[in-house]
Parts: C-alpha cells; structure tokens; sequence
C-alpha cells in the first residue's frame, strides 16, 4: 500500500455527510479503505508512507466548476463597469497575450486553487489558437481539468443590437468568426491527443453563451455531444440585459434557444444563470442540467442574486466557479462558499437561505457530478478518486470542535491546508508545492508583465471607442422593468 494516514478526522461528504475518526489508506490513485477507530487504536498496516494525521482534516477535493485562467494576468485591469462593458475589456486584453503568458495564467491559477483546497477545475477558455499551450502547462501541474475551449460566431453588438458608426462595425466584423467546419475539426483534434490524457484532462464543449452561437453552431455542440459523448459548459442568462434581448431574439428566449437545439440534459452545465424564470429553472432542473454559481462575479459585474436557494428546491445539482480574476476574486472556494451563504441570506426569506453545508456540497459532490464523475469523485470513499485535502486543525478557525462544515465554510481561509493530492499524487506537501515551481512562476511573470502591458494600449483604445455606444444600449435597458 502507499499511503496510511493515521488517527483523522475525516468528513467523507457521503450521503450521511458522516465524520469518521480514523485512519485512511490510499494505494496508488484511490482510496483503498477507511478504518473508524478510536484515537491510538489504528490498524496496524504496512504502508510505503505512514502519515500521522491526529491534527488533521481530510477533505475531498473541490472542483472549481466556472472559471478562465488566461483572466490571471488580468488582476487589476478594469473591474468597475457592469458586465456588458466590462467584456469588452476582459476581451481586449486577453488578445494580448502570448503562448507564454497563457501557459503562465494556467500556473498561476493552479496555484491559487490548489492552495484553497480544488484539485479539479473546468476552465471556459476563449483564446482557443492557445489552447495546446493551455493544456501543455495543466498537464505539468497535475491538477484535473475540465477544458472547455469556446465556440462563438455572433459577435455581441449584432445580439445586443448597438448601433455602431459603419466604419466601427467595418473594423470590428473584418475579424471573422470561426467556422462552424473549423470548429469541428478543431475539438477532433483536441480530442484525439488530449481527451482523458493521464486520466486528468476533459475536454468539454464551450458554447460562449447561446446568444453568441448561431444555430449550426449549437448544431455542432449537439453533434459532437451525442457522438463523441462529451459535456457542454455554457454562459446562460448572466445579467438582465441578456434577459432582455434573448426574449426579443427567440420566441422562447435563451433557454429556448438551447432546448431547440437539443442541449437540455444532464450533460450540461450553465454558469450563472441569475435571470432565469421559475418554470425554467424548474424545466432545467428536470432534465438534470448543473447549474453553477459564481457568487462573486455575480456581485462585482451588478449581473444580479442567482435564485440558488430555489435551484436546491427544485433538487437541482449545483456547484460552485470562481469566474474571472478580473472580476474581484482569487481562485478561492472557501471565500466563494462563504460569499455564497452570506449573499443568498442578505435580503432574502429565511426560506431560501443556504447552509454552509449546502456549498461544501456544491464544491465537492456538485462539481464531480457536473462532470459524470459523482460514482468516483468528490466523497471519501473505498474504491473513489484518492482526490483529498489535508487541512490542520491546529489554526484559530477549529480550537473549539463543533459543527465541521460551518467552521470550514465560515471561518476558513486556506491558511490551515497542508496538503492537497490528486489520484494519489502529492501537489502540495508541507505547504509546498510539488508539481509547480512557485517562485519561478512569479519570477517569470513579473519578467514578463511589462512586455505583456505594453501590447494591450491599441486594443484597449478601440475599446474606448466602442464604450459609449454600449453604454447607450445598457442604459436604456437597466431603466426597463423586464421580470
Ligand atoms: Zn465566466
């Protein structure tokens, strides 16, 4: 056996959210068995690795479930406008960036998750001619991702009909979309080297946002779904503007859009989601489509509360994304759980209030479900994922041992994890990571950083061309009373 951690609290997060005292043994990548017990009474087992865990918590894994890594080098970047003119920024500084500087948000980001407790995480990437140096830099971290290039081909002021001067639409339309063929051939390849590389790398199908793909576009996202059996991750309903021009746009709206192109169903996934209407929440929920929230973008881009509370009642499956880094947060899922208790108590009927034990949920048996992965991941259990996050309960958030889930939800930082490992594999030991050079990361982004600056200026002008005519159009419409 390889691995005997001795004397744990361990919170299995099974159907029973069962504590058990004891030990766990791992061998190779899975968990091989747990043993309750009482302290100083382990089993006696010859392991390669005997750990003393009389101070620790172990805890599942977490899957960050909405998230853009190329968004690392963008901390600081505009980040005080609402969603709609937000995206043009987010968008023109993300051209700018490099093979290099994509490889580099990849790590930078692995680093923040894996020191939060994520061992997993489905990254919506955009920047698709970059996903090879993408998925190059995953694979060396070791974490497991969920790696959904985009696919879009309608550019936002053609949805949000903003009228643009002719030589502004000229310059913006000149860039042509890819094809729905280029697509294809783009995901067959991906899928042919990629897919299920090392057991730890998912390729999924990116729709941007239903809004942003024409017909043949979702055309191909069902194809390639039923064919090639993959998930599909998606933007859906994200602020009241969408809200309002995807039901000018279909007879049904944006979830119509979806539901005529045959993506409603288990295997997808929408991040969001804050403007859906009760029966459609309640459709989506039926055909066991994940919902994720992303508590923090939801607030910091003013895109509106998300009905989670109603989401559970319905007996969806939810889970938990960070978003951007340049929409007010790190890649920390214990600040995204929390921010998710609090944000859906503020101003809400006790009714629909969540419990921190609700978003430990979320973090772990939502996220593993979202991916099919609910029979193999996000619980400790014989026979799962050895996917597992050591934390020491010798910090402030645990002196007085009460309920487990809310002192972790609560009161957790990420300060008390020790350490983290995916399929049995070490990431971080003794707070230091294993697969990733920290110091030399941030070396070479800050050697990097000034080149990477200079280059965003002519994008972020044109930006500031196209401004005021999107203000116009969200202006108009944020007066308008649409639910
Ligand atoms: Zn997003």
């Amino acid at each position: 056996m390889d691995l005997l951690i001795k004397n744990a609290t361990i919170f299995t997060m099974d159907e029973k959210e069962e504590m058990i005292k004891g030990s766990l043994l791992i061998d190779r990548t899975k968990i091989k068995a747990i043993f309750p017990h009482a302290l100083g009474d382990e089993p006696n087992i010859q392991a390669r690795e005997i750990m003393d865990g009389s101070s620790l918590i172990i805890l599942p894994g977490m899957t960050n479930a909405h998230y853009h890594s190329y968004s690392n080098l963008l901390k600081g970047t505009e980040s005080s406008l609402p969603l709609e003119l937000w995206s043009l920024y987010t968008v023109a500084y993300g051209h700018s960036l490099q093979d290099e500087d994509i490889a580099l948000a990849v790590q930078l980001g692995v680093i923040e998750q894996i020191r939060s407790g994520v061992t997993c995480c489905i990254d919506h990437f955009p920047h698709i001619a970059r996903a090879e140096a993408a998925l190059k830099s995953y694979e060396q971290t070791g974490i497991r991702v969920g790696f959904a290039p985009m696919m879009h081909d309608v550019p936002d002021h053609h949805f949000l009909r903003v009228q643009l001067p002719n030589k502004i639409t000229e310059r913006i339309e000149a860039v042509r979309p890819k094809s729905v063929d280029w697509m294809r051939e783009f995901y067959t390849t991906l899928l042919k080297y990629w897919n299920g590389k090392n057991n730890k790398i998912r390729i999924l199908l990116g729709p941007n946002a239903p809004q942003r793909c024409s017909k043949e576009m979702l055309s191909l996202c069902k194809d390639l779904s039923i064919s090639e059996k993959m998930l599909v991750h998606t933007h859906l309903l994200e602020s009241k503007v969408q809200k309002y021009w995807g039901d000018r746009s279909f007879s049904k709206g944006l979830v119509g859009k979806l539901n005529e192109a045959g993506l409603l169903n288990e295997r997808l996934s929408t991040a969001h989601s804050v403007w859906l209407e009760e029966q459609e929440l309640a459709a989506l929920s039926e055909k066991g489509v994940t919902f994720v929230h992303n508590p923090a973008s939801n607030m910091m881009l003013g895109s509106g509360r998300a009905a989670v509370g109603k989401w559970l009642k319905y007996g969806a499956n939810v889970a938990l994304g960070t978003d951007s880094s340049n929409c007010g947060i790190s890649h920390n899922m214990f600040e995204t759980m929390r921010l998710a208790v609090m944000l859906h108590r503020y101003g809400n009927e006790e009714e629909v209030w969540i419990k921190p034990i609700d978003t430990l949920k979320m973090a772990t048996i939502g996220g593993a479900k979202l991916l099919g992965e609910a029979d193999c991941r996000g619980k400790i259990k014989v026979g799962y994922e050895a996917d597992l996050v050591l934390i020491n309960k010798a910090h402030t958030p645990y002196c007085v041992e009460t309920d487990l889930a809310t002192q972790l939800v609560l009161y957790e930082s990420g300060h008390s994890i020790e350490a983290l490992m995916v399929a049995g594999e070490w990431l971080m030991k003794d707070k230091k990571l294993i697969t990733i050079d920290e110091q030399k990361v941030i070396t070479s982004v800050q050697e990097r950083s000034s080149e990477f600056l200079k280059r965003c200026p002519p994008a972020v002008r044109e930006v500031e061309e196209l401004l005021p005519y999107f203000r116009e159009m969200y202006e108009s419409i944020s007066k308008e009373a649409i639910l």
